[in-house]
C-alpha cells in the first residue's frame, strides 16, 4: 500500500487533491481510499487529508500515520509545531513543499530531513489563474507524479473531481492544462514500489462506548480567543491602499473574525495578530482598496524573495 498524506489550509484544496489522488488510483487499476479531517477552526487553519492506494483491499482506516509522501500545501506550516509534518516520516518519506525555494533551502529553514522536494504551485496558480488558492489540481497532479501514476487517469480523475465541485467545463480544461504542466515540471525523486514497507503494519483498535458527557468538548475559560495568534496561519495579508478606499465599511461587515476595526476617517485597520489572511476582505471590497500581499515577515521565509 502506499500513504500520501496531505497538509493544507482550510480553502486551499487539501481535501480536493487527496480525492484527486485517490480516484487517479482508482482509475488506474488501484484500490484506492481517501478522507479529510478538518479541526474545529475554518478558513485558514490548518487542515489534513489522507490518500491510500494499493493492489489489495485496504483495511487500514483513519489518519496515516507512516506516510511514504507527505504534501505539504502551504509551507508556513513547517513552522507551526501543532500541524506536525514530519511524523512519522522515515528516510524513505517524500517530502514535497509548495515553495519555489530549492530543497536544500527548505532543508536547512526547516531542518527537516529526507528526501525533500519543492515546486512553486502557488506561483504557477498565480500566473494561469491569477488566483493564490486554485491549486487543488495542481497539488494532485504534483502528488501524482511522485507517487508513480500516469497522467491519463490523472487528467480523468481532475475532470470528475472538479465536475463534482460544479466547475464549468472549460475551467475544467484549464486546471487539466495546468496540472499536466505541473505533473512534468515537479523534480521526481526516487520513490518506493507499491508494496507494504516494513514499519506499516496494521493493529486493529477496537473501540469502546465512552458516555457522551466523555466525549463532549468542553471550554473551562471565557473569553479567551484572543490569546490564539491566528494571525500565524497567514501567507498573504490584505493591505489597504487607503485612496481607494470610500468608507463604506464592508470589509468590517464582511470579515468572519472581526479582526477589522474602522478608525475615526472610516478607513479599516487590520489586527495583524489576528487576521488569518483568508482575503474576503479582498474580495468583498468593492473599490479594490484592499489588496492581497505575500507574507514579508514568517511566511517570506519560504518563498523567492
Ligand atoms: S470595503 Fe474597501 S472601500 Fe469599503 S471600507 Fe473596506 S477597504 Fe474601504
Ligand atoms: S482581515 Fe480580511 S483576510 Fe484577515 S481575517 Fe478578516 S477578512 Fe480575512
Amino acid at each position: 500500500m502506499y500513504a500520501v498524506r496531505f497538509h493544507g489550509r482550510g480553502g486551499q484544496g487539501a481535501k480536493t487533491a487527496s480525492r484527486i489522488l485517490g480516484t487517479a488510483a482508482f482509475l488506474s487499476g488501484y484500490q484506492a481510499q481517501d478522507s479529510p479531517i478538518y479541526g474545529a477552526e475554518r478558513r485558514g487553519a490548518p487542515v489534513a487529508a489522507f490518500t491510500r492506494f494499493g493492489l489489495e483491499p485496504i483495511r487500514e482506516r483513519g489518519a496515516i500515520v507512516h506516510p511514504d509522501l507527505v504534501v505539504v500545501a502551504d509551507a508556513s506550516l513547517l513552522e507551526d509545531p501543532s500541524v506536525r509534518v514530519s511524523d512519522g516520516m522515515t528516510d524513505r518519506t517524500i517530502l514535497f513543499v509548495n515553495s519555489p525555494l530549492p530543497a536544500e533551502e527548505i532543508r536547512a529553514r526547516s531542518r527537516l530531513t529526507g528526501r525533500i522536494t519543492t515546486f512553486g504551485v502557488t506561483e504557477i496558480a498565480l500566473e494561469h489563474f491569477g488566483r493564490r488558492d486554485a491549486i487543488s489540481a495542481l497539488l494532485g497532479a504534483v502528488a501524482a507524479r511522485l507517487a508513480g501514476l500516469r497522467q491519463e487517469p490523472l487528467r480523468q480523475a481532475i475532470a470528475r473531481e472538479l465536475e463534482n465541485l460544479g466547475l464549468a467545463p472549460p475551467v475544467i480544461a484549464h486546471n487539466q492544462t495546468v496540472a499536466l504542466h505541473c505533473y512534468e515540471s515537479v523534480q521526481m525523486v526516487e520513490c518506493e514500489s507499491v508494496t507494504a514497507p516494513a514499519h506499516a503494519v496494521t493493529t486493529f483498535h477496537a473501540p469502546v462506548y465512552e458516555s457522551p458527557s466523555r466525549g463532549t468538548a468542553r471550554i473551562n475559560a471565557s473569553g479567551n480567543s484572543v490569546l490564539r495568534e491566528t494571525g500565524g496561519w497567514r501567507t498573504f495579508r490584505p493591505v489597504l491602499v487607503a485612496d481607494k478606499c470610500n468608507g463604506c465599511w464592508l470589509c468590517f461587515v464582511y470579515c468572519p473574525d472581526g479582526v477589522i476595526s474602522m478608525n475615526k476617517d472610516d478607513r479599516p485597520v487590520v489586527d495583524y495578530d489576528h487576521c488569518k489572511g483568508c482575503q474576503i476582505c479582498v474580495h468583498e471590497c468593492p473599490t479594490h482598496a484592499l489588496v492581497a500581499e505575500r507574507e514579508q515577515e514568517g511566511g517570506v521565509a519560504w518563498t523567492a524573495r
